[in-house]
């Protein structure tokens, strides 16, 4: 299932809506809705009641589930009594099409002071408590709210594959997977006789695909050069290779820790770490590197990533000289590349990674870098065309003991579920 909205966020703001305190926020939107699907809405509409922040002139109550609370015994007698009778229903229903309306009342309100608290898509669940011809009343964690009852049935939608999902699909568990030189930009490799392994797995699947890249490890990366873009302009940030370069090495070597242990091998043993934590969960992992040397250069292990994954998580420390913890950063898009394709279709989906990563490492106590995210011009966010993220887990000073890679890791995947809104 994909969540095209930010669901959790907006059921927190459904709660405020639920019941009359939908009319106190007249004024508040910004936003007109058309029909009883969200397809026509204006542009605004895509951003309605996603912050509070609007709400800026003061008039605008505050919307929290205390207020529903705190509504006087008269309102709510007069907002039960204006609820239309529905024949009593206790039933899963789906939602058969894409951006259908949910309401916070049985009407379709449209404009300033529209009802709808957000969209639902094809084979979202509710449990219907109630019946009408045209709107349902249906119950999602707890909440109430209405749908027209043309979009819901009790028969579960097939549902439509994704390009990711039919082509994850048609490999097997442990499939090696190449570079296809028919992939585009297949031919700005020069490292790629190696294989990724895709990983799949066996129950609850999500139908989504984590390539998850261990940096480094290719034996004689470091003597190959490959471009730096596809169009190749010159680099518009230093790094491991300086800028004004138009070529790279094709892998780099990686840092050695203080105590001397090489990055190539503590981005390995985390790449692991993180595929055991995502297989449970129901992802499928694509390892671009499953031991300690693929013979996959920057550029294949992308190409690889766009075609067989839906994000790509490459692993690595900073080697930065410094003797203490810097604490973990990812690495983001120079406003010098955003213009160039296909970057520019998608630097902000790999910034909604990076920081959905960095949020769970937040939440499993990692340190966080003061100055997160570092712009940096890489070869893997110029050739990426699906989110794709550098995460630095730390630098050469930081502790890479088992523990601290089980709580960097755990939070990696728990960044990876809120990226796909799990
Ligand atoms: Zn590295």
């Amino acid at each position: 299932m994909r969540y095209k909205n930010p669901y959790k966020r907006k059921l927190h703001i459904a709660a405020a809506l639920s019941g009359a305190a939908i009319l106190s926020l007249q004024g508040c939107g910004t936003y007109t809705v058309i029909g009883d699907t969200g397809l026509a809405a204006s542009a605004e509409d895509q951003g309605e009641l996603q912050t509070e922040a609007e709400c800026t002139d003061g008039t605008c109550p505050d919307t929290t589930e205390g207020e529903i609370l705190s509504q006087s015994p008269e309102e709510f007698k007069a907002f039960e009594k204006s609820e239309p009778e529905f024949e009593s229903r206790d039933e899963t229903v789906y939602v058969q099409k894409d951006e259908v309306n949910v309401r916070s009342g049985p009407v379709i309100i449209t404009g300033e002071s529209s009802n709808v608290v957000f969209t639902a898509n094809t084979g979202d669940e509710f449990r219907r408590t109630g019946y009408r011809d045209d709107f349902s009343r249906v119950v999602k964690d707890d909440l109430v709210f209405y749908i027209s009852s043309d979009y819901l049935s009790v028969n579960k939608p097939e549902m439509p594959e994704t390009e990711a999902e039919a082509e994850s699909s048609s490999y097997e568990d442990g499939a090696e997977i190449g570079l296809d030189s028919s992939w585009k930009y297949a031919d700005f490799s020069a490292i790629n006789s190696g294989k990724a392994v895709l990983y799949k797995a066996q129950s609850d699947r999500k139908g989504i695909t984590v390539a998850v890249n261990a940096g480094h490890g290719t034996s004689g990366g470091s003597s190959v050069k490959t471009w730096c873009h596809p169009d190749k302009t010159p680099k518009v940030t230093g790094g491991t290779t300086s800028a004004g370069s138009t070529k790279a090495v094709a892998v780099s070597t990686g840092m050695n820790f203080n105590d001397g242990t090489p990055e190539a091998k503590v981005t390995l043993k985390a790449a692991k770490m993180l595929k055991d934590k995502l297989l449970p969960k129901g992802y499928d992992v694509l390892m671009l590197r499953d031991g300690d040397d693929v013979q996959l250069d920057n550029v294949a292990r992308t190409v690889i990533a766009n075609n067989a994954a839906d994000c790509h998580i490459a692993i690595h420390w900073d080697g930065d000289g410094l003797s203490s913890d810097k604490g973990c950063f990812y690495m983001s898009t120079p406003d010098g590349l955003k213009s160039m394709e296909p970057v520019a279709s998608n630097w902000q989906k790999h910034h909604a990674l990076g920081d959905s990563l960095i949020s769970g490492l937040k939440e499993s106590g990692a340190k966080i870098w003061g100055s997160n995210p570092l712009p940096m011009d890489l070869t893997q966010t110029s050739f990426s065309t699906v989110a794709s993220v550098d995460i630095e887990l730390g630098n050469q000073a930081s502790d890479h003991s088992d523990s601290t890679l089980d709580r960097l890791t755990e939070g990696l995947s728990r960044g990876v579920d809120i990226y796909f809104g799990q």
